[in-house]
């Protein structure tokens, strides 16, 4: 195996070896831009490292020949006394990663070659400068010393001086100040810093592999799930030097902005500094354009590059560069950072400039991103006081009084206040106040925290880890930075898309780009912004390739209409039990309670006109598409009175001796039919196949109503659906009995209906025995709330709540499986089910209306397997639409 690449060796797409960094620079290199010779040690290098705790025995070999390489080059040897090469140790791995060791700069110098190198530039002060940044970074990054004490140390220097600018120190007081800072490393570290410049360096590129496994470089990859043992590379880059005088510099550049993604000049220049100086904002940088001004053939050479950069990787690009001495070299460019707006908009820049075709430009964005674009925000020019910022854990725009507990969040919002839940830490108790709040607002914790698991799975804003905000739920109260309190029921606003937080009302918008999906504003109008014409033609390209069909979960006219507007090609689930809430529940509970055939046919035929409008309605809004309407499926305990309400009732009423007959029997039948695992228990078919007629009553409502919108000219493509099938002898009951109702019904209106029979899967017994019941069902869809939380053997409604938030942080995964499709398990009888299914059937519709049908990554593995379509909430249908189309480009 071979270790160590020189820069010329590499090209980008080498990412996994060489890290994206060492992959750039390489590609930089073999591109002829002016890049410094260097090499790097690839990551196979450093997963022999964390495996065995030591370097691969031939790679200290390996290193030296291509440092002799490099010597040869440079006309010079690494710290050579009167003549020193200095180099850069920087990782890169694969993905950038905050809490990783990142640059040591200056290497190779000592003692004994600081002369050398003042000489070699002339320039003493410029020596000493290098010096003293070396043993500073690499006291602090490779030894771990305090890095304060280094501050400390120069701020001393500058105040002896007088001055608060470190140019103002001069050679000699930067030769006091190295003496210093050996100081410092001596007494902390009980070593003299290292005068030996292959030690310096082989001990730089340790540091680098040890830095993999900080806390903070593990918790960021296990949020992000990056797998933990890519390891990094190191880059070993040749030294230039921006620190030579006012002709030299560092700066950094985008090819466009990444925040509107519009083309020109954007960055920032440091004169007569070296590269760390730019991001510490130690000095005021100066607008990339004014480089212009300070050296033009520089910028120009630049501006070519940039150029270069942005058709060679067709995409934008984000830069590091130095100029020494008035010549420009590029230390680093990646594929740059943007924002959800920006990225909808370079895409479609990057389709009208010929760089990419409508395929490629799908890839460059993503549902995510789209659904960020989707929720309301704070007004952009508003004025606004930020007293904090957090991790962005749940996007949306929230603005309440601010509150330190659950119960006061409960109690203010049942008297209708808006409220922010604030809390250092939100656990399992903390439900009820978050379901009540407007958003959450936490001091402590990550991307994966129980506030934040929590509050995207109730699709509700949250900032988490917000660590500045001092929070004191027993004063009720939170400090700001600056000492400024909030108070219980001050007002707050929190930007859960930024992790930006203000005290005070920000004034909300809504998004652009759902009025336009609303179709109240139009992408060719003369004043649609660029975003929405750059998502007006996403979503075209998406809707052109894709193969999946997207429908919507709906049981309403509004929501159907709400759906059509945004897309959707019909209703793959219409939950009718969501039809017998509010005042009609009790003709439910008369109907599940009946002695009677009598009682029950009344209760029966009181619903029927009911239900019957409702699906009128549904498929008014729905015409000329299908709509699939699932039979009753409720879990019963819902439906039914509580029983404790119920018994405190009966036993008033029984001490005041006017017991009430009805109470009484309504009692009796909540304990007959009490379950302990409701969700276990008589549900969908089971209900159907044990209270007669009910569902012959809603396939008579079906049937009458798509009768009614024939004879109205309409066309209705109602589908019903049977849930809960276990076994295809249920079904085959319940369909003889639908067929025998739309039978009566066709005959009645002289109509010929075409209404399809199909079932859900959504239990393991029905996907594994799919081939049966294909034989009975006209289609499938699957249910995959129902099939992961019967697969996975746990409750949908209480495991959010209980362990997922340790499951999540013991990364056992790393999304929710009710969230994203768990592929190998609930995914695989999806598959097989799919197969079976088709094999009884050929033809056979597949289809899937659980959560996961609105969420990206499970929409590809939905298209990989082969349905026809997913259905999903209206307002994930345009995610839906994209990752389709994404998954099929
Ligand atoms: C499902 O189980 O995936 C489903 C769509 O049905 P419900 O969520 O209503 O149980
Ligand atoms: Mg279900």
């Amino acid at each position: 195996k071979k270790f160590v690449y020189d820069f010329t060796e590499g090209n980008k797409d080498l990412k996994d070896l060489l890290g994206g960094k060492g992959a750039n620079l390489a590609e930089m290199t073999n591109l002829g831009l002016p890049v410094p010779p260097g090499f790097t040690i690839t990551t196979e290098a450093c997963k022999v490292y964390l495996e065995t705790g030591a370097e691969p025995v031939a790679l200290s070999n390996e290193v030296s020949a291509h440092l002799e390489a490099l010597e040869r080059q440079m006309g010079k040897r690494l710290g050579q006394p009167d003549n020193p090469l200095l180099v850069s140790v920087r990782s890169g791995a694969k993905f950038s990663m905050p809490g990783m060791m990142d640059t040591v700069l200056n290497i190779g110098l000592s003692d004994a070659s600081v002369a050398g190198l003042a000489a070699q530039a002339g320039n003493e002060r410029f020596a000493w400068d290098s010096y003293r940044r070396l043993i500073q970074m690499f006291g602090k990054t490779v030894l771990g010393v305090d890095g304060e004490l280094f501050e400390e140390a120069l701020d001393e220097a500058k105040r002896a001086k007088n001055t608060p600018n470190d140019l103002d120190l001069d050679a000699g007081d930067l030769e006091r100040l190295v003496d210093h800072f050996k100081e410092i490393v001596a007494k902390q570290t009980g070593h003299e810093f290292p005068q030996e410049p292959r030690e310096q360096m082989d001990l730089a590129v340790r540091a680098v592999f040890d830095s993999w496994n900080t806390d903070r470089a593990k918790l960021y990859r296990r949020q992000e799930r990056i797998p933990g043992d890519l390891g990094t590379a190191v880059n070993i880059c040749s030294m230039v030097f921006g620190n030579l005088g006012a002709d030299s510099g560092t700066g950094v550049a985008f090819t466009r902005d990444p925040a509107s993604g519009h083309q020109g000049v954007y960055g920032d220049y440091l004169q007569n500094a070296q590269g760390e100086d730019v991001v510490a904002g130690i000095r005021n940088t100066v607008p990339l354009a004014d480089l212009e001004q300070l050296d033009k053939s520089s910028y120009d050479q630049l501006m070519q590059i940039m150029s270069t950069l942005e058709t060679h990787y067709k995409d934008l690009c984000d830069i590091e560069f130095t100029i020494e001495r008035g010549k420009l070299w590029m230390l680093q460019t990646r594929v740059g950072k943007r924002t959800a707006a920006a990225a909808f908009r370079i895409a479609t820049q990057l389709v009208d400039q010929g760089l990419i075709d409508e395929a490629e430009a799908l890839q460059r964005v993503n549902g995510a991103q789209l659904a960020q674009l989707m929720f309301p925000r704070f007004e952009e020019h508003a004025k606004s006081q930020r007293i904090g910022w957090g991790i962005a854990a749940s996007p949306g725009a929230a603005v309440g009084k601010a509150v330190f507990d659950s119960y006061t969040a409960v109690k203010w919002s049942r008297s209708g206040e808006k409220v922010i839940l604030i809390r250092r830490e939100t656990n399992p108790d903390d439900l009820n106040g978050m379901i009540a709040a407007e958003g959450i607002l936490t001091s402590r914790g990550g991307k994966t925290s129980h506030a934040a698991v929590v509050a995207r799975g109730m699709g509700k804003t949250c900032v988490c880890g917000a660590e500045e905000l001092e929070v004191d739920t027993k004063r009720r109260r939170m400090t700001v930075p600056g000492g400024a309190v909030i108070e219980e029921g001050d007002v707050v606003s929190i930007d859960g898309s930024s992790g930006k937080v203000y005290v005070g009302e920000v004034p909300v918008v809504p998004s652009p780009v759902v009025e336009y999906f609303e179709g109240r504003m139009h992408a060719g109008a003369d004043d649609a912004d660029e975003l929405v014409q750059a998502v007006h033609r996403m979503m075209a390209y998406a809707d052109r390739v894709r193969r999946l069909r997207v429908r919507a979960n709906a049981d309403n006219a509004e929501d159907a209409s709400r759906a059509r507007r945004f897309g959707a090609q019909g209703i793959g689930l219409c939950r009718t039990e969501h039809m017998f809430l509010g005042e009609r529940r009790e003709l439910v509970e008369r109907l599940i309670l009946a002695d009677t055939d009598a009682e029950r046919d009344e209760a029966l035929s009181a619903l029927l006109p009911l239900q019957k409008a409702d699906f009128i309605e549904l498929l008014e809004a729905m015409d000329g598409l299908p709509v699939t309407v699932r039979l009753l499926d409720p879990p019963l305990h819902e439906f039914l009175p509580d029983i404790t309400e119920l018994s405190v009732r009966v036993a008033l009423a029984e001490s005041r001796k006017d017991s009430n007959e009805n109470d009484l029997r309504l009692l009796q039948a909540v304990h007959r039919l009490h379950e302990q695992n409701p969700m276990l228990g008589l549900r969908g078919v089971r209900l159907g196949l044990v209270i007669p007629g009910l569902f012959a009553m809603q396939v008579r409502a079906i049937a009458e109503a798509a009768a009614h919108r024939r004879n109205v000219k309409g066309d209705p493509r109602p589908e019903i659906m049977i849930p809960l099938v276990g076994t295809v002898q249920e079904l085959e009951i319940v369909r003889d009995e639908a067929e025998k109702v739309i039978a009566e019904v066709q005959a009645a209106t002289g109509t010929d209906l075409k209404i399809t029979l199909g079932t859900m899967i959504e239990l393991p017994r029905a996907a594994i025995t799919a081939g049966q019941i294909a034989e009975a069902a006209e289609f499938f869809s699957f249910g995959t709330n129902d099939l992961t939380q019967t697969v996975w053997g746990f409750s949908r409604d209480d495991v959010e709540a209980s362990f997922f938030t340790a499951y999540l942080e013991k990364g056992i995964f790393g999304v929710s499986p009710f969230e994203t499709i768990d592929r190998e398990g609930v995914g695989a009888l999806v598959r097989s089910a799919s197969e079976a299914g088709r094999a009884t059937r050929p033809g056979l519709k597949l289809g899937v209306c659980g959560e996961h049908g609105g969420d990206p990554e499970s929409v590809h593995f939905f298209h990989e397997v082969g349905l026809d379509y997913v259905s999903c909430s209206p307002f994930r249908i345009p995610v839906a639409r994209l990752e389709a189309g994404r998954a099929a480009a």
